[in-house]
């Protein structure tokens, strides 16, 4: 359970963001995935990361504190469709050298929408991770959408898919920043890994 989160600076540029000397949490997904509420969810704090962004707004790399111990940190989404190239390549660039670079980062969350088919998009994000040895943990969203059965289904294909990206299938989760479906597993495993 988090009892305080803090907000501490916004980056385009890794060797800005705050000194490497706790363990980072960091969350990215596609725009519209959930990746605000969950984090708000999360940190019980409604106005902590600010819900969904608009095509073209700024991408920035926000780091917040949490319990004094652990970054967490709010990544910007991929996936517009009407983004210009310029911002594409602006995105993969920040994102990709903050993920090879950060040395403490201890897992990156890739934000999957569970009512969805497995997505182009996620599946050519969580190769790169893949191929560069990006500790991912799938975090499966808005649960509370549709009937268990049908979710259970969604989420047994992303996962097959993405088999056959890693050698074994990723860690993952299932939330609902509605009523609040994994909220206290995801917390318990970042604390298990701050712990330690
Ligand atoms: P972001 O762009 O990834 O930060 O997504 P947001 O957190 O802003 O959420 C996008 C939309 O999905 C908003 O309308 C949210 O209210 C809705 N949403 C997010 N998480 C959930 C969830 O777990 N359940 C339901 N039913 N809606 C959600």
């Amino acid at each position: 359970m988090i009892k305080k989160a803090t907000f501490l600076i916004s980056n385009t540029d890794h060797t800005k963001c705050p000194s490497p000397d706790k363990p980072e949490f960091a969350f990215i997904g596609r725009s519209n995935v959930g990746k605000s509420s969950l984090i708000n969810m999360l940190a019980n704090n409604k106005n902590l990361a600010k819900t969904s962004g608009r095509p073209g707004k700024t991408q920035l790399i926000n780091h917040f504190l949490v319990d004094e111990k652990w970054y967490m940190v709010d990544l910007p989404g991929y996936g517009f469709a009407k983004v210009s190239k310029s911002i594409k390549a602006d995105w993969e660039g920040m994102i990709q050298s903050y993920l090879s670079n950060r040395e403490n980062l201890v897992a990156l969350f890739v934000l999957i929408d569970s009512r969805l088919e497995p997505q182009k998009i996620d599946l050519e994000f969580i190769t790169w991770c893949g191929e560069n040895g990006i500790p991912i943990v799938l975090v499966f969203t808005k649960a509370d959408k549709q009937s268990w059965p049908k979710t259970q289904s969604s989420i047994a294909k992303f996962i097959k898919a993405s088999k056959a990206i890693f050698e074994e299938a990723p860690l993952y989760f299932v939330t609902s920043a509605e009523n609040a479906k994994g909220k206290e597993e995801l917390t318990g495993f970042i604390e298990t890994q701050v712990e330690e």
